[in-house]
């Protein structure tokens, strides 16, 4: 009985995770990663979805994954995104690393965290309404972060802020409120500045 019980808990974990997944309009190969459920399975899932419960049009994207971390980068705005959402990571524990500093979840399966990361992209929509990053990018950005090659989070180096930095160059900018702030700010007579 008990075995029972915990095979139906978890597949109704898978159920609730993929629906969730489909609701985002994640890629059908990234709910197969993660919950392990099958194509057909998916579909026939995606199409109950749409019929019965979804109030918004979903989409089903076909295709590559991203894989470009410039996305990124590509601008202040994307920054500003990028930055709060990897913020959340972090806040939610997705980030955390080991004492050899190795991240702690990619190896675990996805059933494990992958809640965490639907709370953390669910968080970044109800904060930004005028949302650029899906949600496959968002789980491009987790996957970046977590090699830390091309993309790592640092704080701000003036106000502390966590701010998304390219790790190929040098002498990264600040959080990009510090940004703009400096290229906004008329030019000043020596000794003119104030404290902020
Ligand atoms: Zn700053």
């Amino acid at each position: 009985m008990r075995v029972t019980d915990d095979r139906y808990s978890r597949d109704w974990r898978r159920l609730e995770l993929a629906v969730r997944m489909i609701r985002h309009e994640a890629r059908t190969g990234t709910i197969r990663l993660w919950t392990g459920l099958s194509d057909d399975r998916i579909r026939k899932l995606y199409r109950t979805y749409v019929q019965s419960v979804a109030v918004t049009p979903v989409r089903r994207h076909r295709g590559k994954t991203p894989s470009q971390t410039s996305f990124f980068l590509r601008n202040r705005e994307m920054r500003r995104h990028g930055a709060l959402l990897a913020g959340i990571y972090s806040r939610l524990g997705l980030l955390d690393r080991d004492a050899a500093g190795h991240p702690l979840l990619p190896g675990r399966p996805a059933m494990q965290w992958g809640g965490l990361v639907l709370s953390a992209y669910e968080a970044y929509l109800e904060l930004c309404p005028d949302v650029c990053i899906s949600f496959e990018h968002a789980c491009h950005l987790l996957d970046a972060l977590w090699a830390e090659t091309e993309l790592g989070l640092a704080a701000c180096r003036s106000c502390a802020a966590l701010t998304l930095v390219d790790r190929l160059r040098v002498g990264s900018a600040g959080c990009t409120f510090c940004s703009s702030q400096r290229t906004s700010r008329p030019l000043a007579s020596p000794g003119s500045e104030r404290m902020q």
